[in-house]
């Protein structure tokens, strides 16, 4: 297979990058800043004893940090990693002994709430850029990381107004070289595109998985032997990290509310449609949905195979 991404730049865009929370995101960032050659030193830093310990078995990181405080010491670039949650506890510890004109920046799925949380934390000379990559898997720790998890996805920046721009292209150039295509928006326009796109799409997983498990006619087994196609696309969302996506839902609560309200009315239309034995209605509007799936493989955020029929786990080319 072809490397998508690249040879390494021929110089690194940052002298020491520290990493906190090397899980799916952080540790593949870890990964493919070493390829790419994106910082002369990966510094990793987490607080469980465990994943050090596993980041330096992995060899995916040139120093792993004792201490947050002694992590980020230093540090040009500091990349929040962890659930969005627990961002102001951790800007809480490491604002103090952030490096002078130090660029912060993150990687949650909530942008408005890392703004107001980790603000307050942060002395004016250090710049926040805060960043969502669209990318992931329904897998968490170290070992779920790769250095392509980013590559052809978007990565969404949300300066606050007034941030540096000089900072803004540095991170800009970081995900660009990590291989994505960038975007810049506003925090408040990134919550309400992401709660349609990605938020409550998750909800509904979460939920129709759990009425599944709910059902007193049909019995679990059941539910699992005939899982079809559909049930079982929504059983991989919703056994994404609990810890994440209750941290996601908490902070974003607002467009989150707000797209659930429009879902409940067009459910209560559709419902309306099956009622009726309204053919012509279900029809259009399988028709339109149907487009918007060929407009996500045309822009080529997916790819025209059959999904129904997936490999066993660990053979995703994607990986
Ligand atoms: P993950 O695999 O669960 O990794 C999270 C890491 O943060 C773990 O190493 C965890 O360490 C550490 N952590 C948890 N609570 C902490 C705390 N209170 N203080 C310090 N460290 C803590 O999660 P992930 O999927 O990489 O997600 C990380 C961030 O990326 C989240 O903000 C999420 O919204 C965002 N994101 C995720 C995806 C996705 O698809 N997964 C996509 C885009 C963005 P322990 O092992 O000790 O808990």
């Amino acid at each position: 297979m072809p490397d998508q991404l690249g040879p390494p730049l021929p110089q690194p865009l940052f002298g020491r990058v520290a990493i906190i929370g090397l899980g799916l995101i952080g540790s593949s960032l870890a990964r493919v800043a070493r390829r790419k050659g994106l910082a002369k030193t990966i510094v990793a830093i987490d607080l469980s004893d465990a994943v050090r310990a596993r980041v330096a078995e992995l060899g995916i990181a040139d120093e792993v940090a004792e201490t947050p405080e002694a992590g980020v010491r230093d540090a040009d670039l500091v990349i929040l990693c962890v659930p969005v949650g627990a961002n102001a506890t951790v800007a809480a510890v490491i604002g103090p002994h952030l490096k002078t004109g130090a660029v912060m920046s993150d990687v949650g799925s909530v942008k408005a709430s890392v703004i107001a949380n980790v603000t307050p934390y942060l002395r004016p000379d250090i710049s926040l850029v805060p960043a969502h990559p669209v990318a992931g898997t329904e897998f968490s720790g170290p070992d779920a990381g790769f250095a392509t998890l980013f590559v052809n996805r978007w990565c969404i920046l949300t300066p606050p107004d007034g941030t540096d721009p000089a900072a803004t292209e540095k991170v800009r150039a970081f995900w660009s070289a990590a291989g994505s295509n960038v975007e810049i928006m506003s925090a408040t326009h990134h919550d309400l595109v992401l709660a349609i796109t990605s938020h409550v799409p998750h909800l509904i997983a979460f939920n129709i998985v759990g009425t599944a498990a709910h059902l007193e006619q049909v019995t679990n087994s059941e539910v699992i032997k005939f899982s079809a196609g559909g049930f079982r696309d929504f059983t991989r969302i919703a056994a994404s990290d609990p810890t994440m996506w209750r941290d996601v839902f908490l902070n974003n609560k607002d467009a989150v509310l707000d797209m659930l309200g429009r879902f409940n009315d067009d459910l209560a239309a559709l419902r309306g449609m099956v009622e009726r034995s309204d053919g012509d209605g279900l029809f259009d509007l399988f028709t339109r949905t149907r487009a918007i799936r060929r407009g996500i493989i045309d822009i080529g955020q997916e790819t025209q195979k059959a999904d129904f029929g997936r490999l066993p786990a660990g053979s995703d080319e994607s990986q």
